[in-house]
């Protein structure tokens, strides 16, 4: 038996330490999916302002209860939120160590998001309240 960790979504996948930009990740052998420690996730993504791990985690509820378990904290059962709480990507987060667990191509999607946050000039509330200023009352 290896020291490795086996991988939270398929039965025979094990998860293999791998560098990306300088940060070491464990990846899946069978799915490519991967497991990313603490503060890893705002390292590996596009430059970006704040906290992308905080700003994805801070509504955590209680009923989003995923069917894999942590592959650190083995009896932990991951729980689902959304990138950045309002983004269509659902990431699998651990309450207790605060690792993340990404899918196959889930970066990819994280970064198009950062991408595409990054080109508004203004946030919507911001807009609203300009828009407002200019009604004649
Ligand atoms: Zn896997
Ligand atoms: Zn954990």
């Amino acid at each position: 038996m290896g020291t490795n960790m086996k991988c939270p979504k398929c039965a025979l996948g094990e998860l293999i330490p791998q560098k990306y930009d300088g940060v070491t990740i464990d990846v899946c052998t069978k799915c490519n999916g991967i497991w990313l420690h603490k503060g890893d996730l705002n390292k590996m993504a596009h430059p970006h302002e704040g906290d992308l791990e905080y700003c994805s985690t801070e509504h955590i509820t209680e009923d989003r209860i995923s069917d894999c378990n942590c592959p650190q904290c083995k009896d932990i059962k991951l729980k689902k939120v959304n990138f950045v709480s309002y983004s269509d990507i659902v990431l699998e987060y651990c309450s207790k160590c605060e690792g993340i667990w990404l899918d196959r191509g889930e970066l990819d999607a994280i970064n198009a998001e950062i991408d595409k946050i990054q080109e508004i000039p203004e946030s919507w509330d911001h807009r609203i309240m300009t828009f407002l200023s200019k009604l004649p009352f």
